[in-house]
């Protein structure tokens, strides 16, 4: 056997483990039993040493100095390989472990705690988490905030994506303000029954191309999506008051989910065999949600796909559901913000979390400045801790550096988005008849296929041919809700 066939065959059965640790936190999320959290935790944890002893077994050192690439992927798979042995072995396997078994216990208690509205049960968690997760950020060298990104978005740093939230800020606030002095459309008024949500959010994920062969669909309290290859799972859930919760989080997480069913299977099991960074991961999903299935013409179909559906809609027609879709309000949760307000609420995230790992900002302190940051960028007050700093699932998980990727994500999709409708004319006339395969087909030829096999900015700038800007986006927004509200 080859060097090369040694690393590849070792990185097959690592990738294969992680799998596995993947389903197990689907399982956490899905169907375990509340009693079982303290012995997941151990689980996960002894996985975890498993998993880090594979990843800096000093034999991959070996490997990769006597290893030559057969081809172009070859090269990209040593890449990553390097890349992943270079940082596990800069974290001691203590450490890596001490973060699996107390993010594990920080989630359960994180979601007790936003049952209960209660920020000081889950503060000591919360310390135990951010100094863990500084400690491997100081391991791992450099920047600390740069040296957590890099995990989920290789190249980017905080200092980039800080000059790019500056120029999209005003603008976004300015289009906002004109579009809240207008006149608000009706949302929609109604209620709509469990099984027909569900029933629909099925049909619209594989309109969107997701394999339920491969796949299935539960519930959660925070919709997700994971697994890769033959196995990938996606959650949602259930609103009775409110549908497009339960559709627009299936179409989101059916678009991360494609992704990953849409990479080329040569690379199933390898590093190649994964969506690229999380903010190409939200570029697709995104794109899905809003650029697609936000559209006009899109909710032209699901208009009369909910009549038949529900019986009826609560809304007059067409342009009065479409408004209602794209309903703008300064609400106080992100994964229910509209088009224009998600993106000041990851903005929000994302100062604080790099002063929480900068030092300059203690927990104890994060609710305060959570609360202010929210009042001056929304205009209202944060009425009670799960509408504010305990609502997202991330921190308690240790995702420090995470919340960029989902504007990064926006930013993406705008681009994307542009050289799809120019290659695409007949785009709206398929949307107007439910059907986004040729747009979901272009993107998995241009983007999904190619799995790790480009940097992230590199992927984005071929398939979209032309350099990285917020301006697509900006352009999209203004047109879109400039139309929207006769602005
Ligand atoms: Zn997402």
């Amino acid at each position: 056997m080859t060097a090369y066939d040694a690393l590849l065959s070792h990185a097959r059965e690592t990738m294969a483990l992680a799998q596995v640790m993947g389903r197990l936190h689907w399982d956490q999320e899905t169907m375990m039993p509340r009693g079982a959290a303290a012995q997941r935790a151990e689980e996960i944890g002894a996985l975890e040493s498993v998993l880090h002893a594979r990843r800096t077994d000093p034999r991959v050192s070996d490997w990769l100095a006597a290893a030559e690439a057969p081809d172009a992927a070859g090269a990209a798979q040593l890449r990553l390989i390097r890349r992943e042995h270079a940082r596990a072995c800069k974290v001691p396997a203590d450490l890596a472990s001490a973060i699996a078994r107390a993010t594990s216990i920080a989630q359960g208690v994180w979601a007790e705690a936003r049952r209960d509205e209660d920020v000081a049960a889950f503060l000591p968690h919360l310390q135990e988490v951010l100094r863990l997760r500084r400690e491997e950020a100081a391991a791992l060298g450099g920047d600390p905030y740069d040296a957590l990104l890099d995990d989920y978005e290789p190249g980017a740093t905080g200092a980039d994506i800080a000059a790019l939230f500056d120029r999209m800020r005003p603008r976004l606030k300015a289009l906002r303000d004109r579009v809240l002095d207008a006149p608000a459309p009706e949302p929609l008024a109604g209620w709509y029954a469990k099984d027909a949500q569900l029933s629909l959010a099925r049909d619209l994920a594989e309109r969107f191309g997701y394999d339920f062969n491969r796949g299935r669909l539960d519930l959660a309290v925070h919709p997700f999506s994971s697994g890769g290859g033959a196995d990938v799972r996606i959650t949602t859930r259930v609103d009775p008051a409110d549908p497009f919760n339960c559709l627009y989080s299936t179409i989101h997480e059916a678009g991360h989910a494609t992704y990953e069913q849409s990479i080329d299977p040569a690379f199933a099991l390898t590093p190649l065999g994964q969506g690229v960074s999380m903010g190409v991961h939200e570029s697709q999903s995104r794109l899905y949600e809003n650029q697609l299935g936000r559209s006009a013409a899109f909710c032209g179909w699901l208009f009369e796909a909910m009549e038949a559906a529900f019986g009826t809609v609560g809304a007059a027609d067409a342009r009065a559901f479409y408004a209602a879709v794209n309903r703008v309000g300064a609400g106080p949760i992100r994964t229910e913000a509209d088009e224009l307000h998600y993106n000041l609420h990851i903005m929000l995230r994302f100062d604080l979390e790099r002063a929480l790992i900068a030092g300059d900002l203690a927990p104890r302190d994060l609710e305060a400045a959570w609360n202010d940051r929210f009042a001056a960028d929304f205009g209202v007050p944060v009425a009670r801790p799960s509408d504010g700093v305990l609502q997202d699932v991330h921190w308690s998980v240790g995702l420090f550096g995470y919340f960029p990727t989902y504007a990064l994500g926006n930013v993406y999709a705008g681009c994307l988005h542009a050289a799809l409708g120019a290659a695409l004319p007949d785009l709206d006339a398929d949307l107007a008849r439910g059907d986004p395969s040729a747009a979901t087909g272009w993107l998995r030829a241009q983007v999904q296929r190619h799995g790790g096999l480009h940097e992230p900015r590199a992927l984005i700038e071929q398939a979209s041919g032309a350099a990285v800007s917020e301006a697509p986006l900006m352009e999209y927004l203004e047109a879109k809700f400039g139309a929207l509200y006769w602005l």
